[in-house]
């Protein structure tokens, strides 16, 4: 690199503060860490980098944001759950802004390499329709039929990144994340996923006596989950790979929402009734990542068992909650 300083966009979430914890371990990097949100949202916050609060929509800011940068790691979205995207998807959409103008940034400045973290969201929901969905492959993102609103942005964000790519030579990486989970994130407020929820409603639940715990849908649909540091370990791998086309990142260890559950209540002890809600945004009814490509690549996919994340994902929000009543 040019320049040794990294930016990483998003840096007050989730993904993007465990991202922000891994790349320190290298000291000769000097990183800024962007986010919109205050300081004192942070779910992690590293004194020893350089922190910036800045609305990455803005041009401007993602010039400043960018000034110096060697790389960027753009993470930043308005992003959440099914209970949020579907509910929010102009929003979703503007989070085009971010990618647009940070890589007109990095085309200016001359920023070498280019991260963006894009999802499974964008595949074709036809494709999506039984439960045991043998793995979404790459191809299956077209023709097109992402999902509304979040999906079409990332897809088309995936589309800017090639373009600069081919037409301004900058080396951009795509990573289509599958369901990640794991300490520090979002449990809840609308935005969180089907992992940390199931693990909030157990442990409140347990607190409050209660017998059973709300699912949504039928508890049938099927996800893959990954755990953060797989996620990291694969950010990092894609980053510095030659791989040009966008790339799946997700485990393939696909489980019912029920299964999900039920893992979560074996891990804190306790046999809850699951009452569905049928009304409650679900998504799509099966998902699985399909990892061959990854796999000749990078003779690496991420594997961090299920029950192994889920206790830790657990123990944290039980942490969280501990001063909680109910
Ligand atoms: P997150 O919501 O925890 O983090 C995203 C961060 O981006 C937030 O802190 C938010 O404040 C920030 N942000 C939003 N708009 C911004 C703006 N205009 N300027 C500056 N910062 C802004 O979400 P996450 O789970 O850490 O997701 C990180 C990335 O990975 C996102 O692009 C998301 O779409 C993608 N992704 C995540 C998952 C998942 O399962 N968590 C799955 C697929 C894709």
């Amino acid at each position: 690199m040019k320049t040794n300083t990294v930016l990483v966009a998003g840096a007050g979430g989730f993904i993007a503060g465990h991202l922000v914890a891994r790349l320190k371990q290298n000291k000769n990097l000097k990183i800024r860490a962007v986010d919109k949100k205050p300081l004192s949202e942070w779910y992690q916050i590293f004194p020893d980098v350089e922190n910036l609060v800045l609305n990455l929509e803005s041009k401007e800011n993602c010039y400043a944001a960018a000034n110096g940068c060697g790389e960027i790691f753009n993470l930043a979205a308005d992003m959440g759950g099914m209970g949020f995207i579907e509910n929010n998807k102009a929003l979703c959409m503007l989070s085009v802004l971010i990618n647009t103008h940070l890589l007109m940034a990095a085309r200016t400045i001359g920023v070498e390499r280019y991260f963006y973290a894009s999802s499974a969201c964008v595949y074709n929901g036809e494709k999506q329709t039984d439960p045991d969905n043998p793995g979404l492959k790459e191809s299956d993102a077209y023709p097109a039929l992402a999902e509304d609103g979040y999906g079409w942005e990332k897809l088309f964000s995936e589309r800017m990144c090639r373009h600069f790519r081919e037409d301004f030579g900058i080396t951009t990486r795509v990573a289509r994340f599958h369901n990640v989970y794991g300490p520090h994130g979002t449990f809840e407020g609308g935005r969180e996923k089907a992992p940390a929820a199931l693990c909030r409603k157990v442990i409140m639940a347990q607190k409050t006596g209660a017998k059973e715990i709300e699912i949504w849908g039928d508890g049938k649909q099927t996800r893959s989950f990954m755990y953060i540091d797989d996620c990291i370990d694969g950010i990092l791998k894609i980053m510095y790979s030659d791989i040009k086309e966008p790339i799946n990142l997700g485990s393939s260890e696909m489980v019912s929402i029920d299964t999900l559950a039920d893992m979560i209540e074996k891990i804190a002890g306790v046999k809850l009734k699951h009452v569905h809600d049928l009304k409650a945004p679900k998504g799509v009814r099966g998902r699985n990542s399909e990892n061959t490509l990854i796999k000749k690549y990078l003779k690496w996919e991420p594997a961090y068992p299920l029950k192994d994340g889920l206790a830790k994902t657990y123990a944290w929000i039980r942490e969280q909650l501990k001063d909680r009543k109910g």
